[in-house]
């Protein structure tokens, strides 16, 4: 009983807090008790986690799992990219390590609420071979539908430092009789690894990012797309088996969150502020640098931020932030409506109704040129002031982070995936997995000290 009322308790508090901290190509959670405009990141980028002794299914063992687990964070933890002089370089540091109490016992439906709440405790990557953790938590009808969820549970009273996160993948899926990710253990095992790569992607703190989405709209799952390679791992969609590697979009991601002193040193950033017709700052706009050279190159070298994406819902300013650029490249930065196929079944905005009725553009240099470079790492690059004539969510707002209407997102939320699940084909099932996911996670409970 005590678990099935923590478990709805949960998913209403996440729902909401979708709506109020996500972002693209940027961070899960943000600093809300101070308001300073940074993100979270776990506690002296340390994370330490413990598996949970039993198996993931009944057909994958616990030390199969436990290699999928080490694996994906080797992935996140050991991130180079290639700075202007094209050396490979560390550029993400974040320790990510087994800890050395774990529990002994089998986590399952009887003791998972002991370690997914807000006590103290350590962070366990719970191996959940029936579906019943899932089920409880998002309800029996996604019981063969959720392949994962994770969420940073606790973090300390600086509003700042993750100390506690928790992740469940469903081994369910993996079972011999079970179709939903594929019919041969391989197919189902190499689906699973992306969403495993995906969910400890947001247990870091990485939300979703929509880099590149306009090229892969019409990927399907099992089918080949053109660009499909350059879909970023943290795409709110599982739609490319490429994903089970990070794009150079996740690179960048965590290498902010996480910076190396060569990430800082080597990359700029390209940062501006945008604005309504009437001077108020305009949240929730996607802005998204490209690299202007090449084919293929600005693909590669895209990324993408919403505007006061730093700040909870209508709080703080309206600016965005491009990480990641590099040196004596040429970038042009543009911006747009976020896209209709993520309004209101995921978290991409600040925002539950970002602004719309808007043309897409190029946003202009502190100088007025079309494009924008920076000589060498380090440096910040200005936009001139966007001012968008469009109606503002944020309007009526008094700044305080009151916003705009929480409660629909969550309704609608569930309502759209709802109905999108029962239309759905196979391959499209399989592509809304993550994205249910994604609406579980995260509402940061805090202890105090
Ligand atoms: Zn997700």
């Amino acid at each position: 009983m005590r678990a099935r009322v923590f478990g709805i308790v949960i998913i209403l508090l996440a729902l909401s807090a979708a709506a109020f901290d996500a972002s693209a190509g940027g961070p899960f959670v943000v600093d809300d008790v101070n308001n300073s405009g940074r993100a979270q990141g776990w506690k002296d980028d340390e994370l330490k986690w413990c598996a949970d002794p039993g198996d993931l299914s009944s057909t994958v063992s616990h030390s199969q799992a436990v290699g999928w687990i080490t694996e994906a964070f080797g992935k996140w933890s050991q991130v180079k990219l290639r700075n202007a002089s094209n050396q490979s370089i560390d550029t993400a540091n974040i320790s990510i390590s087994k800890a050395s109490s774990c529990p002994t016992e089998d986590i399952d439906i009887s003791n998972f609420t002991d370690y997914y709440n807000g006590d103290a405790g350590p962070t366990v990557v719970v191996f959940d071979d029936t579906g019943d953790i899932v089920a409880e938590i998002v309800g029996e009808e996604n019981r063969e539908v959720v392949v994962g969820l994770s969420v940073p549970l606790v973090s300390d009273s600086a509003g700042l430092n993750i100390t506690k996160g928790i992740a469940i993948f469903n081994g369910l899926l993996l079972a011999s009789d079970n179709t939903t990710l594929g019919y041969d253990l391989s197919t189902k095992s190499s689906y699973f690894k992306c969403t495993v790569l995906h969910e400890l992607g947001h247990l870091l703190n990485l939300d979703h990012s929509q880099t590149n989405y306009e090229y892969v709209k019409n990927c399907e799952l099992g089918s080949s797309c053109e660009y499909g390679s350059y879909i970023p791992t943290m795409y709110p969609e599982l739609v490319n088996t490429t994903q089970g590697n990070l794009n150079r979009d996740d690179q960048v991601t965590i290498s902010w969150l996480y910076p190396t002193q060569d990430f800082e040193d080597e990359f700029c950033v390209i940062t501006g502020k945008i604005y309504d017709g009437d001077g108020r700052p305009l949240k929730g706009v996607h802005v998204t640098a490209t690299r202007t050279q090449g084919t293929t190159t600005p693909l590669v070298e895209a990324r993408s931020f919403v505007s006061g994406a730093l700040y909870p819902s209508c709080s703080g300013d309206s600016r965005y932030y491009l990480f990641g650029i590099v040196p004596g490249r040429s970038y042009r930065v543009t911006y747009e409506a976020i896209g209709s196929q993520f309004r209101g079944a995921s978290d991409f905005e600040p925002l539950d109704n970002p602004p719309t009725g808007f043309d897409s553009g190029v946003i202009p240099s502190g100088s007025g040129g079309e494009t924008v470079s920076c000589d060498s790492g380090g440096e910040t690059i200005e936009m001139a002031d966007l001012t968008i004539d469009t109606g503002n969510p944020c309007a009526s707002s008094s700044g305080s982070g009151s916003g705009s209407g929480t409660t629909t997102t969550s309704s609608s939320s569930c309502t759209l995936v709802r109905g999108a699940l029962e239309a759905a084909g196979a391959g499209a099932l399989v592509m809304i997995l993550a994205a249910l996911a994604a609406l579980v996670p995260v509402r940061i409970k805090r202890k105090d000290g």
